[in-house]
């Protein structure tokens, strides 16, 4: 038997819960989210001003916004319809982070017209802002540092080839100018990899912010009132994968501020996070029907979900585990590429998968799609995208998005008269 890798949901639940809802859907459960951003509140509970900003681009709905906030969450967008959804929840003020890069002026506007905290990623942003708002007295700016971004020598990513943030010269030069523009605190970003399940990312990547921010300090004797350590944090998409401890992660965090901040006279700082997978990954799956099964030259099952629901086993090879319902300890001793239906052979959840065997009409779940699952939906071959659904504490669930209808698909055609 292959190895296990549980749901948050069992059988008897999710048939009662696709008696209500038709697959395919995405299923949140709120408990394990609930759960999550408790600890990594715990895991950072020795800085006074620790926030987690919630990454919205990665599960954009308002109830999931919500849950977050009754945390004790901020929200980071990256966009005009990001920042109008936050406000809409009710995110106000300080409480929203944003980091956008290639920025319109009408997003800047909104931005400061809603008090968010403002993440330059350029330092050419300084000047389209001031043309469209007033300099707030607290900016933050993204840090690239370039080359490549290493932990103990394995190299984790690329930033010298990264389209993100200010250079280390940029850096002094702009918060030089941004102090002549009236602010008076200042933030440091940077997001150097993404879904990194070592333990040493955060305290890696804090040490190199930590040490600019001393450096900055001093160049410009600019007060540097946060670090934001961004997103980034891995979750176990492979069984048997551990999760990272986020409790060492924090004490890590913690060894690198006494180290190099205290000693600067620099223990005011607080430490914010914007992670979206960590909070919401494993507290999502895609829950689909087997509605055909094929036999050519390889075994196909056929499945009511599509890369329009789930992207990223298509675009990057994603692993993302797959659970037969109601099957979970039959032998996995047949061999299937699981599909959707797109006109693109990648749209494939899994290939050379081994799993129990499946009939039609089976339920599959796919797991760990609560961040960068829906989101990253799309309607190619007119596709409509799913619902979503959260799975409450109380074991109730509620629609928390409704599924596209054909109407929503010629919504941007109605001005046509073929669709009215
Ligand atoms: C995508 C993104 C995040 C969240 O990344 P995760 O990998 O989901 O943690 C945070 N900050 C910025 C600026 C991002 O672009």
């Amino acid at each position: 038997m292959g190895l296990m890798k549980k749901t948050f949901v069992n059988f008897e639940q999710l048939q009662e819960i696709t008696k209500k809802y038709p697959t395919p859907f995405h299923l949140y459960d709120e408990k394990g989210i609930r759960k999550n951003a408790r600890r990594l509140k715990q895991a950072f509970e020795w800085n006074k001003g620790f926030k987690e900003y919630f990454a919205v681009k990665a599960t954009p709905n308002p109830a999931i916004l919500k849950i977050l906030e009754e945390e004790g969450c901020g929200v980071d967008c990256s966009s005009l319809t990001e920042l109008m959804l936050s406000e809409a929840v009710g995110f106000e003020g300080n409480e929203m982070m944003f980091s956008s890069n290639m920025t319109p002026p009408e997003d800047f506007m909104l931005a400061h017209r809603l008090n968010a905290i403002i993440n330059f990623d350029d330092i050419t942003h300084i000047d389209c802002f001031n043309k469209v708002a007033d300099m707030p007295e607290t900016i933050c700016c993204r840090y690239n540092p370039g080359g490549k971004f290493l932990i103990s020598n394995d190299i984790m990513d690329n930033p010298g080839e990264a389209k993100y943030g200010f250079t280390h010269r940029q850096l002094i030069e702009g918060f030089n100018t941004l102090q002549r523009l009236g602010v008076k605190h200042f933030g440091l970003h940077a997001f150097l990899a993404s879904n990194t399940t070592s333990q040493e990312y955060y305290p890696v990547l804090a040490k190199l912010l930590f040490e600019a921010a001393v450096e900055l300090n001093h160049a410009t004797g600019a007060h540097i009132s946060f670090i934001n350590l961004s997103g980034g944090i891995g979750i176990p998409y492979q069984p048997g994968q551990e999760p990272v401890d986020i409790m060492a992660i924090g004490a890590g965090v913690r060894r690198v501020y006494d180290e190099v901040l205290v000693p600067a006279g620099m223990d005011d700082v607080a430490i914010y996070t914007e992670l979206g997978r960590f909070m919401l990954g494993p507290y999502g799956c895609l829950v689909a029907t087997a509605i055909h099964e094929k036999h050519i030259y390889k075994d196909y099952i056929g499945l009511d979900a599509c890369a329009a629901d789930l992207m990223r086993p298509a675009i990057y090879g994603a692993y993302h585990h797959i659970t037969v319902m109601g099957k979970e300890n039959n032998p996995c001793e047949h061999k299937y590429d699981i599909t959707g239906g797109l006109c693109e052979n990648n749209d494939k959840f899994a290939i050379d998968r081994l799993l129990p065997q499946i009939q039609i009409g089976d339920l599959l779940v796919i797991h760990d799609t609560g961040a960068h699952g829906f989101s990253m939906g799309y309607n190619y071959n007119g596709k409509l995208r799913s619902a979503e659904v959260l799975l409450k504490e109380d074991g109730s669930t509620e629609l928390i998005r409704r599924a596209e209808t054909p109407a929503d698909y010629f919504a941007t055609l109605d001005f046509t008269g073929l669709f009215k």
